[in-house]
């Protein structure tokens, strides 16, 4: 199967339908074809849940009429990606607050460098300490900012106020998890709502 419709991302719930991951479609295909997980289906008022089978023969049921979802063409038959998986023997509970990643940092500061304040492609920031390791500064949410490689290099192994620069905004541990935040603006992903109250906010990001 190739499609871009495969790069989309599905929520992963977990045996409880508490939400742990994220994942691409590609593995969430793979997940309910092997029958780890099933498709979540969510039509107001209620959710249907749906093996590989039977998702296969709704999609086809659907696909005359509903332009709303994407679709995945194969050889023999068009599928629609799930939006929301549930794995059938996974129990355990997500862990609380953001993981502290390179991406969740990204996301966070929105792809901005925290001195100059202009917008880069992830691959043109560099993680800078605050705080410089030198001296004791910890790679933490509150002491690590995304800074473009011009700033970097212009503030090296200096506290801001030495280098005459300031940040855009306080580095702060986020809430919420960002990436997720910004899904949850496009309408695809608006579904999700459901299973995200604020105890499953934190859930990982495997895609
Ligand atoms: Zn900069």
């Amino acid at each position: 199967m190739t499609s871009p419709a495969l790069q989309s991302s599905v929520l992963v719930l977990n045996n409880h339908f508490a939400a742990v991951r994220i994942i691409n479609a590609r593995r969430a295909f793979a997940m309910v074809w092997k029958n780890i997980a099933e498709v979540v289906r969510w039509v107001e008022p209620e959710f249907s849940m749906h093996d590989f089978h039977s998702w296969k023969e709704l999609s086809q049921l659907r696909e005359k009429f509903d332009h709303t979802d994407e679709w995945v063409h194969t050889v023999n038959f068009t599928i629609a990606v799930p939006r929301i998986i549930r794995l059938l023997n996974y129990k355990k509970m997500p862990q609380p607050g953001v993981k502290f990643s390179r991406r969740n940092i990204y996301a966070r500061d929105r792809n901005r460098c925290q001195y100059c304040g202009k917008s880069f492609s992830s691959s043109e920031l560099t993680l800078d300490h605050v705080l410089p390791r030198s001296r004791g500064g910890k790679a933490t949410w509150d002491n690590i900012v995304c800074a473009c490689v011009k700033c970097n290099h212009k503030k090296a192994g200096r506290i801001p106020k030495e280098a005459k620069m300031k940040l855009i905004k306080v580095p702060r541990m986020p809430q919420k998890n960002p990436i997720i935040q910004h899904k949850l603006q496009l309408v695809k992903y608006r579904l999700w709502r459901q299973f995200l109250s604020d105890a499953y906010w934190n859930v990982e990001l495997k895609d």
